[in-house]
């Protein structure tokens, strides 16, 4: 499966700071988003550590970097592929060494950072992710969640507590249950998509999606056939609803052939 992509981040329009960080890189076909969190500059530096610490310890474990015999962190969980648990084990590395250094700067206690992840290995794609940044894929005219988020909203809506309306509106809404960096250990969900062609998939922070539906992404996406622009576009779209929050998006295009794209645009116009 061939792809393009892209990634663009934008520090909305009430922030001062920008605290989410990404990597797209085509060469390990590896795509993160890291949303940080922590006073004064602290979650700019957990999501910087979150993207550098994966993508150093993907880059070792493969051909393109090592000798792929990096080990892994936190034990090989058998029900997935080797791929999914070298995501996890680099997303345990970046949480252990963000523990470790909040533990020891005082001006770093506290930060944290969400991370969303996806590694492509032919046309299967492993996703890995802890906190409230998320993965769509967006098939044909159809936009899924792929991941659950880690938030208290989130758990209140799926024991029926709240419904999706409340918990949009709800004033804990940013408030995440699972976060790299606060604890020594943790749980990380994994999860691996058959990727078709024509799919497209959206890693983004909570500053697109509290301020962009699940529709207008979909159509966002599906309109253009070039990724570059698609984050561009999603990201005024975002800044014109009142860009509350720092905004970050990914995006991987799948095809075989380059002309699907086109008509899969031409669908939207
Ligand atoms: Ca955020």
């Amino acid at each position: 499966m061939k792809f393009l992509s892209a990634g663009k981040s934008d520090k909305g329009v009430s922030r001062q700071n920008n605290e989410d960080n990404f990597c797209v890189d085509e060469d390990l076909r590896l795509f993160i988003v890291a949303d940080g969190m922590g006073g004064a500059a602290a979650g700019e530096v957990a999501s910087r550590m979150a993207v550098e610490i994966i993508r150093d310890y993907i880059k070792r474990s493969s051909a393109l970097g090592g000798a792929g015999n990096e080990p892994f962190v936190g034990g090989y969980d058998k029900k997935f592929s080797e791929a999914s648990n070298r995501i996890a084990s680099g997303i345990r590395l970046a949480n252990q060494a963000i523990y470790e250094a909040s533990q020891s700067n005082v001006k770093w206690r506290g930060m944290g950072t969400t991370v969303a992840a996806a590694l492509l290995d032919g046309s299967k794609m492993s996703i890995a992710h802890a906190g409230d940044s998320r993965i769509y894929l967006i098939r044909t005219s159809s936009i899924i969640q792929l991941t659950d988020d880690h938030s208290i909203v989130s758990e209140q809506v799926k024991s029926g507590l709240l419904t999706k309306e409340e918990a949009e509106g709800s004033e804990v809404r940013n408030i995440i249950t699972r976060a790299l960096g606060t604890t020594l250990s943790m749980d990380i969900d994994i999860d691996e998509i058959d990727l078709m062609d024509g799919d497209r998939v959206v890693l983004c922070s909570d500053g697109l999606t509290t301020m962009v539906s699940d529709n207008v992404i979909l159509s966002t996406v599906a309109a253009s056939d070039e990724p570059g622009s698609a984050c561009g576009a999603l990201i005024d779209i975002a800044n014109k609803n009142g860009g509350k929050d720092n905004i970050t998006v990914a995006l991987v295009y799948l095809f075989e052939d380059r002309t699907f794209l086109k008509k899969i645009k031409n669908l939207f116009r």
